[in-house]
This record gives C-alpha cells, structure tokens and sequence, in this order.
C-alpha cells in the first residue's frame, strides 16, 4: 500500500462536495424539466444479466466487444454493471407488465461501467439521466423528446451545442443499404483498420461509428442510408424535421451518425459541442421500435435518450457557471454554555428551511472558533455569548463583506440570514 492510502480505481472517480452543487442543480434542472413533461421516475438495479445487454446493444459493438464489466457471481452466473440504462429499463417494463396498454414516460438516473481508456470527459464509471417512451410510433414523439432535450439544455444555461439528427430507416431499408455499403468498403478495404475490416463482415453499418480519422475519410464518400430509405421512414423523417422546425431548434442533419448502439431505428440525435475535445456528445438518443420484442416483450416502439452527466458538469464548469460550491450560509460560534449552541441551532432551523448551518461542536477558545467559521467558507459567522443568549439575540459578523458585526434580536437575525438564502 502506498504512503498516501488505498486509491481508487482508475477510471472510477470521486465527485468531491466543492463539486457536488454543480452535479445537484443540473440534476434539478433536468428532472423539473422532465415532470414538466410527464415523466416518472424509475430506479433500476446496477447489475444484469449479461445477456440482456449482449442482446440489445448487439453483439458487434464497442460496448459489447470491450467495454463491458462482465463477470461471473458466487453462482457462476454471467452479470454485468450496466453500461447503459436501456436495456435494465426495457427489460423492468416487460417484467413489471407497465408497457402494456400503456404509454409510460420513464426516467432513470445513475451510474453506468464501461472499461474504455480514461481521458477527460470518459471515465470507467460515469453517470447518466436517460429517459425512454413506450408505445408510441408517431413522429410527434420522436420531435418532442427532442423538443424537451434542448429546453434541458436552454435551461442549464448551455450554449455551444449544436443538434446533430439523422434516421436509420428499418431493418428492411438497413438490408438494402448493406450491399451497397459492403460492395463501397470493399474497394476501400485497404484503408480500413482491422476493427473496420472485421466489421465489414459482421456489422458493416457500425464502420461510421468509427473514431479513426482515416476510417471516418473513406465513410465520408460510403453510401448513405438516407438514399436507401422506405417510403414511411423518410416521411416519418420529414415530419420530425418540419416539427422541430414549428419549434424552433436548429438542427444540421448528419448522414453518418449511427450511434454506438444497434437497437436504434429510424430517428437518431446527438447534442454535442466542440468545448470537450474528442468527447463532444453530451446527450445522445433515438428510436428503438424493435427492442421490447427482442427481449421477449410484445411489439412496441419506443423513443429514448441519455445525457452524460460529467460532460454536461464540465461544460456547465467550462462557462464558468456561478455556484458557491454549497458551503455554508452560516457558522454559528458558540462562546456561552455548549447546550445552548445546538439549542439556538435547532432554533433557526425551525425557522428557516434552506438555511444551511454549520453549528460549532467541541468546545475551544473564541478566535479558534472564528478560525473555524472562516475555513467553513460560510458568508457569515453568527456569535452566541452570554449576553446574547440572555438578550435572545445573535451577534452577525460578515466574514467575507464590509459590514463588519452587528447584534439583532433573534427575529432580526433570522430575516437576515433570509436574505443570504436567497428565500
Ligand atoms: P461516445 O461516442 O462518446 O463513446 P457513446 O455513443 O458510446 O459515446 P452513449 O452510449 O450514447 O455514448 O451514451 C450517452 C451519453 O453518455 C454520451 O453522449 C456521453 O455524454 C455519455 N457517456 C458515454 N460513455 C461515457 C464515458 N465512458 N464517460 C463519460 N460519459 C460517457
Ligand atoms: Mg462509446
């Protein structure tokens, strides 16, 4: 063990409190948004079976090749931590009979594992809010997840990210475009990476989401799925073109986004911006009409997204986003009787939710405590001594402005801290 203790692992990473205010304002953010929306709120286990994600995701996928923490339980069972939250909510849907005869809006939020190599803004464990609908097939709905995307995003504040929208058509339109596609690579092969060549022959489509720039090259001139698309799935392009347009958002459609996933049909989406270097997508989502069935539920379509949250807090950070890192409104410095210190405490608790109070504990001179209320980062330390707590009344010091200190009936006081709340 080394000198400075056991550390984490890597690519698993703390989010420390300074942090936290930031993680916890987006979060409200995003789930107000939501509920404004109609969604609820599902919790979904960390740990699956393998084969639900080997299924869904595909099989020929980055996630599913490399990237997933599978391993075997004391039963010698194959599990999984989820490296994505599709599938476990698909999956709890079919389990919990919610899907049928219904229409759920579902939200989830947590962690999610894959073993990739960490950089910035790509970690082994990393968060995401995601949300899926079940049970829809119109367009509408494919519009107004999006919709609601860029009113998340408008809402933090975000500025930089562009809409990035394509459609992948049908399994069908998908065949037709396959032998097209394999007979381009083909000619090209001697260009392709090994990952390239290898999927040529397995999941050619998948060759687009390649992140080798001289793969990315010869795809730029691949044919594309657009020109292969059925009747229906180009009209069900255009109308979720023309209500985005009804909306507002400004989107520039991009023939080669695939996503990393293979359950995706027809709309597909991703919000990134160039701030994050190679890690630009922050909110990523589509159609996956197919799924449900092919975990075994009845046909239903669906339409779902998910947001990486360390990218959205390094871009929120980025901007240089206000926040005063939670610490305390307030340091109470007790230099009268212990017991009236917590006493007092309780007092502006009652009277004043949201108020966040740092009350010193343990005894020790005045100037030590005032040292305390300083390290504290609290606006202002509150002073109860003897003549206080016989007048009923609190001495103020501003520890950061120029208002130096002032004593004020209790009443008085709490009215001021009120205003320090923002209440
Ligand atoms: P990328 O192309 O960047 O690898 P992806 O297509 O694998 O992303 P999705 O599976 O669509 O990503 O996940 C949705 C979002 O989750 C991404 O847009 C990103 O914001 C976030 N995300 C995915 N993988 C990671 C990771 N390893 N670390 C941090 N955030 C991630
Ligand atoms: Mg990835």
């Amino acid at each position: 063990m080394s000198k400075k203790g056991i550390q984490s692992v890597r690519g698993f990473s703390d989010i420390l409190p300074e942090e936290s205010p930031l993680w916890q304002h987006a979060e409200s953010v995003i789930r107000r948004v939501l509920e404004a929306y109609g969604y609820r709120e599902i919790r979904l286990p960390v740990l699956e079976r393998t084969e639900l994600f080997s299924r869904s995701i595909g099989e020929v996928t980055d996630i599913v090749e490399k990237e997933m923490y599978t391993f075997e339980d004391r039963n010698g069972d194959s599990v999984t931590l989820r490296p994505e939250g599709t599938a476990g909510c698909v999956r709890a849907g079919i389990q919990s009979g919610l899907l049928h005869n219904a229409e759920p809006r579902l939200w989830y939020a947590g962690p999610m594992f894959r073993h990739e190599r960490p950089q910035k803004g790509r970690l082994r464990q990393f968060h995401q809010v995601g949300a899926e609908v079940f049970g829809v097939s119109a367009p509408e709905l494919d519009a107004e997840m999006i919709i609601m995307t860029a009113r998340m995003l408008r809402e933090l504040g975000l500025a930089d990210v562009r809409l990035q929208l394509n459609t992948l058509g049908t399994p069908e339109s998908r065949a037709a475009h396959r032998e097209e596609l394999v007979a381009y690579l083909r000619r090209h092969e001697d260009r392709l990476d090994e990952d390239a060549r290898r999927r040529l022959e397995t999941n050619p489509l998948r060759i687009f989401d390649s992140k080798n720039p001289e793969v990315q090259q010869v795809m730029a001139d691949a044919p594309r799925l657009m020109d292969c698309l059925d009747r229906e799935s180009a009209e069900h392009f255009a109308v979720v073109r023309n209500l985005l347009e009804r909306a507002g958002v400004e989107y520039e459609v991009n023939p080669a986004l695939v996503r990393g996933l293979d359950y995706y049909t027809r709309t597909v989406f991703e919000w990134v911006t160039d701030r994050l270097g190679a890690q630009g997508t922050v909110c990523a989502g589509g159609r996956f009409d197919g799924l449900v069935e092919q975990l075994g539920g009845r046909p239903t379509p669906a339409v779902g997204f998910a947001l990486g949250l360390e990218r959205l807090v390094a871009l929120l950070e980025d901007q240089g986003a206000p926040g005063d890192g939670g610490a305390p409104h307030a340091y109470l410095v007790v230099a009268t009787e212990t017991g009236a210190g917590l006493e007092a405490a309780e007092a502006l608790r009652d009277a004043l939710p949201g108020l966040r109070l740092q009350a010193h504990t343990g005894g020790g001179g005045f100037k030590a405590q005032l040292k305390r209320a300083d390290r504290s980062g609290a606006r202002v330390a509150l002073i109860l001594g003897d003549e206080e707590q016989a007048a009923g009344a609190l001495t103020i010091k501003d520890l950061r402005g120029e208002e130096g200190q002032q004593q004020l009936a209790f009443d008085d006081a709490v009215a001021y801290l009120r205003g320090l709340t923002g209440a």
